[in-house]
């Protein structure tokens, strides 16, 4: 999520969590002035669910914000379109209308989880609408709320809904309209020579720079300097993964053929993110073997590094062109290693070279015993498989020390360096041999 994206959602929530407390504040009035006591207490429920997002909200949670706050508020809707405000002669159902303003803020919300379980949250708060607007269903109860009470809510409720669906439709319109700026300004970018790799060393346990990992940046003209994660979701959203990833390709298919002619960066490696977009295309294998040809490069010296997740969608696709690509002595890496899905018979098929310890295991190696086993397991995993393991996101010496000592012999971490542009990569493999 970039950082606007993840303020509009703030915002949302914020104004979500106020509304809720404001709305429930003034029904536990209106309902112990009509001394109707006996439901007065779920109006408090709001209040205090509106409190606890606020909460949440304001520490930074705003993931189980959303969830607390969308599926509770689902429930006490549903029960109260059920029990409390049945529909008669003299007022209407009201409170369903807010199924409408919850459908639109939970596509708001859930804008970065799955879409399946946006699409599915949007339709069903709808179809509760649409079953509530349309029907008289309900079960009468002594708790039902009086006529007068009702009378008066209604038209309460009515007026908040539909101001907070105003509010709602507007932070999604402004959303839209950046997603499209975003877009637009991704298209140009390309034409524009607006990305530059950047150049992370990888080490080996002597310290010395054996290959780097080639990492995108984008120099946006009024964002200023943006790193892949806020562009390459949307990239891969609008199909531009294609053209973005073989720019990357043939820039370091250029860098190798550059290196090759030195003799200090003749032995050096480079590994190249491909993602699932960019792979699955059918053109992919032909295009990367003729950027291999048209620039002279050794194949071996590339290394492409795919993710767990692609196998999820077409395995087979991905075991064949493995293989093919494998034959030319192009290296395949599975980046990421332990966060994805990958089942061990697939890991057994694909003819991989290495694999990289995600650096979510590295991170806490010294103090988490769960992912000091894992960051082993997947060690010994390799070296049983014959790959070769690297350790991403190496930040002290430390953690050098635990995974040379558990057998792992090759890291990359801002220990050793940050990602650099080529002037000062150049400048640390120099340095460092
Ligand atoms: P990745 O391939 O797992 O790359 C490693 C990320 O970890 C990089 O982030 C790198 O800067 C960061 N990193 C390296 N060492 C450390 C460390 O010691 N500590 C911490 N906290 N982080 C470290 P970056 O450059 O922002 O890239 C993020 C992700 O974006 C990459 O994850 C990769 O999945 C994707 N990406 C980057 N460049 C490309 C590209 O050209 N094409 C594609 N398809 N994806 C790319
Ligand atoms: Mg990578
Ligand atoms: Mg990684």
């Amino acid at each position: 999520m970039d950082d606007a994206q993840a303020l509009r959602v703030k915002v949302a929530l914020e104004v979500g969590s106020v509304a809720l407390i404001a709305a429930g504040l003034l029904w536990v009035f209106l309902l112990t002035t009509s001394n109707a006591w006996q439901i007065a207490w779920i109006e408090g429920l709001l209040v205090l669910l509106g409190t606890i997002t606020l909460v949440l909200t304001r520490k930074g949670r705003m993931r189980i914000a959303a969830f607390l706050l969308l599926s509770i508020l689902f429930l006490i809707l549903l029960a109260m379109s059920f029990f409390l405000d049945v529909p008669t002669a003299s007022a209407p159902r009201v409170v369903h209308h807010y199924f409408l303003l919850l459908a639109f803020y939970a596509y708001l919300l859930l804008k970065n989880e799955c879409e399946w379980l946006r699409m599915v949250f949007f339709f069903i708060c709808l179809a509760a609408f649409v079953v509530f607007s349309s029907t008289y269903w309900g079960v009468a109860t002594p708790y039902a709320l009086a006529e007068e009470v009702r009378v008066i809510g209604g038209w309460m409720n009515a007026i908040i809904a539909t101001g907070l669906l105003c509010i709602t439709l507007y932070i999604l319109q402004s959303d839209f309209v950046e997603s499209g700026e975003a877009g637009h300004a991704l298209s140009l970018a390309l034409w524009h020579h607006q990305f530059e790799l950047y150049y992370q060393p990888q080490v080996d346990e002597t310290g010395k720079v054996f290959a780097a990992e080639a990492l995108i940046r984008w120099h946006h003209p009024k964002r200023g300097f943006v790193l892949p994660v806020d562009f390459i979701p949307l990239a891969e959203q609008l199909g531009m993964m294609v053209p973005i990833g073989h720019w990357v390709l043939a820039q370091a298919c250029k860098q190798l053929a550059s290196w090759a002619l030195k003799p200090e960066t003749a032995h050096l490696t480079l590994s190249v993110n491909v993602s699932a977009p960019q792979f699955s295309e059918s053109e992919f294998v032909p295009k990367l073997l003729a950027l291999i040809e048209c620039t002279g490069i050794d194949a071996k010296r590339l290394k492409l590094e795919l993710t767990e997740s692609m196998l999820v969608k077409d395995a087979e696709d991905v075991i064949a062109k493995m293989a093919l690509l494998k034959k030319v002595g192009v290296g395949v890496a599975l980046d990421d290693f332990g966060t994805g899905y990958s089942s061990l018979s697939y890991l057994k098929r694909l003819p991989l070279d290495q694999l990289k310890i995600d650096q979510s295991f590295i991170r806490d190696i010294l103090t988490d015993l769960h992912d000091a086993a894992i960051a082993r397991t997947i060690i010994a995993l390799g070296q049983e498989l014959g790959l070769k393991v690297i350790a991403e996101g190496v930040e002290a010496e430390a953690q050098r020390s635990f995974l040379l000592e558990n057998g792992c012999y090759a890291f990359q971490g801002y220990w050793f360096s940050h990602p650099l542009p080529i002037a000062q990569f150049d400048a640390f493999v120099a340095s460092a041999s």
